[in-house]
């Protein structure tokens, strides 16, 4: 089985809601358990949180884009933005680390999507944006 999917919003922090309902409607081919459903929308959720706040300070005229994909059992999630981009990505992913402290970002979203799915990957360059690559 093969199934593809692309949105783009903009860059609201209510769209996140939005994002992970999508991906859990999408993800609903793979019958999969509600922990397993609920590990997939925390991490979507974690993603693209990142992108509008950080990636693009929350310029809401801007766009965050994520592409899905069911193959076979397994599913991706690619969130990516056009924004600011991660100077170093090491120190981005520590748990803890937060580049914004006054916003009480507790700096765990690498680590959750880490720990939620099976394997999350992330592409930055500075000035052109960000890429989160995740599979379950
Ligand atoms: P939390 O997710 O717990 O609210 P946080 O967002 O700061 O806090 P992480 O999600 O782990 O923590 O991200 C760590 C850091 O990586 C962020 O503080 C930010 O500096 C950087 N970062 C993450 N995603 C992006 C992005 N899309 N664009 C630019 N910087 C990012
Ligand atoms: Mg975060």
């Amino acid at each position: 089985m093969m199934n593809i999917m692309e949105v783009k919003f903009s860059a609201k922090s209510e769209n996140e809601s939005l994002a992970r309902v999508i991906v859990a409607s999408f993800a609903a081919k793979l019958d999969p358990t509600i922990d397993e459903l609920s590990d997939i929308k925390t991490a979507v959720s974690e993603a693209v949180t990142n992108a509008i706040i950080h990636g693009y300070e929350e310029d809401e005229t801007k766009f965050v884009h994520m592409r899905c994909e069911l193959i076979e059992n397994t599913i991706k999630v690619v969130v990516e933005d056009y924004g600011k981009g991660i100077e170093d990505i090491e120190e981005a992913k520590q748990p803890m680390f937060t580049s914004k402290p006054e916003l009480e970002r507790s700096g765990m979203g690498f680590s959750f999507m880490e720990s939620f799915m099976d394997d999350m990957q992330v592409a930055s360059i500075v000035g052109e944006g960000t890429k989160v690559i995740m599979t379950k």
